[in-house]
């Protein structure tokens, strides 16, 4: 068999896939990344009546259909005060592809991408496909990224900077004031901020603000989803938005990786985005709820965790085999260390469950708890 390239040799399967893996049928699971509430049904609703009529059965424009990007310039002003046009936006498949073309499109050989660690598993492994070099960033004890340190590690080799806010693994939320330095650092080190905001309504605390609000280099650009919003990751259906120059060049990587996201997908997006919002924030007064009940349960077991602000992830630290016990009682959760070197000795735990089940995973946490002390 001939051989494999080397940026492919580079990466692995993600290591959450270990820890699903090893756990039993009937484990419960607090490893997803996904929300546990149906697509809103106005959504699958938009992409039957859509499918019904026959709009679905070709390609769209490679940019997505005319009427999402629209639908996606008016949830930036609605939600973010953005003036995003139509033309500067990019539909994509997932908040997958919408990183990829970003970093693709930006990053030369040999070229650094510094990210958060821990941090979303595709911002190494996407900086590694293009090439580049992965500067692993640590984090405050907040577990926010302090612009500070993106700052100080910034060389003449930097391309980029992924900021992800409210940010996996952590649930922290990033503050406005960070924002906007992060901005001002892209600007003035002229490097590009790749700002990933799939979580960006699931906020319990703090508010979501882009980077984009307060640039004017035209050196950030947007990663967004239907994803974790409208409980749609099974849609795949994301987007990229950014100055002009920029949707250019990822439009290139676009259409030959995809031609076009999915039509069926595009058609529930734009009635997710345009329809009514309750289901939102139905969803994120339930993922509070859990949060809560999490972490007091966390907390009385001795363990030490940073509230998490948003997304719908707690990240506790935790002593050295932790992570084994409760898997072993078919409770499954991340080890830290899959979300980065930094992430070593801390767990990932996702409430995006039913209350039942975080109930019951406390229980073997506590056991847990115990057994490693
Ligand atoms: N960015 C972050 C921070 C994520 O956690 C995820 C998914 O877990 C993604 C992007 C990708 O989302 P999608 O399912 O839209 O591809």
């Amino acid at each position: 068999m001939s051989d494999f390239s080397e940026r492919v040799e580079a990466i692995d399967i993600s290591g959450i896939r270990k820890v699903f893996e090893a756990a039993g049928e009937d484990a419960i699971n607090l490893g997803l990344g996904q929300p546990d509430f149906p697509t809103p049904e106005h959504a699958r609703q938009g992409a039957i009546e859509a499918i019904e009529a026959g709009k679905t059965d070709g390609y769209t424009s490679n940019k997505g259909t005319a009427s999402l990007r629209e639908a996606i310039a008016e949830k930036h002003a609605r939600d973010n005060d953005l003036t995003v046009p139509p033309e500067n936006v990019i539909a994509t498949s997932g908040g997958s592809e919408a990183l990829h073309i970003a970093i693709e499109a930006h990053v030369d050989e040999g070229e650094e991408v510094l990210f958060p660690d821990p941090g979303f598993v595709s911002y190494d492994a996407l900086t590694k496909l293009a090439g580049g070099d992965p500067v692993p960033l640590p984090l405050r004890e907040d577990l926010t990224l302090d612009p500070e340190t993106v700052e100080e590690h910034i060389t003449d080799d930097t391309a980029a900077f992924v900021v992800n806010s409210p940010a996996n693994p952590t649930g922290a939320v990033s503050p406005p004031e960070d924002m906007r330095e992060f901005a001002r650092i892209a600007e003035e080190h002229d490097v590009l901020c790749i700002s990933d905001e799939v979580y960006e309504h699931i906020v319990f605390e703090g508010e979501h603000r882009s980077p984009m609000e307060f640039d004017d280099s035209g050196n950030v650009v947007v990663v967004n989803a239907c994803s974790k919003t409208y409980s749609m990751t099974g849609w795949r259906l994301g987007w990229v938005a950014g100055p002009e120059d920029r949707v250019e060049r990822m439009l290139r990587v676009h259409q030959y990786a995809q031609a076009c996201a999915s039509a069926p997908a595009q058609y529930a997006a734009e009635a997710a985005l345009t329809g009514p919002q309750d289901p939102v924030e139905e969803m994120v007064s339930a993922f509070q709820e859990r949060r809560d009940v999490l972490l007091d349960g966390l907390e009385d077991m001795g363990l030490e965790v940073p509230k998490p602000k948003g997304a719908f992830y707690a990240m506790p630290k935790v002593p050295e085999g932790w992570v084994d016990e409760v898997l072993e009682r078919d409770v499954v959760v991340v080890p830290g260390d899959a979300f980065g070197e930094r992430g070593e000795g801390y767990a990932r735990i996702s409430y995006a469950t039913s209350m039942e089940n975080i109930e019951a995973a406390l229980d073997a946490m506590r056991e847990a708890t115990a057994a490693t002390r």
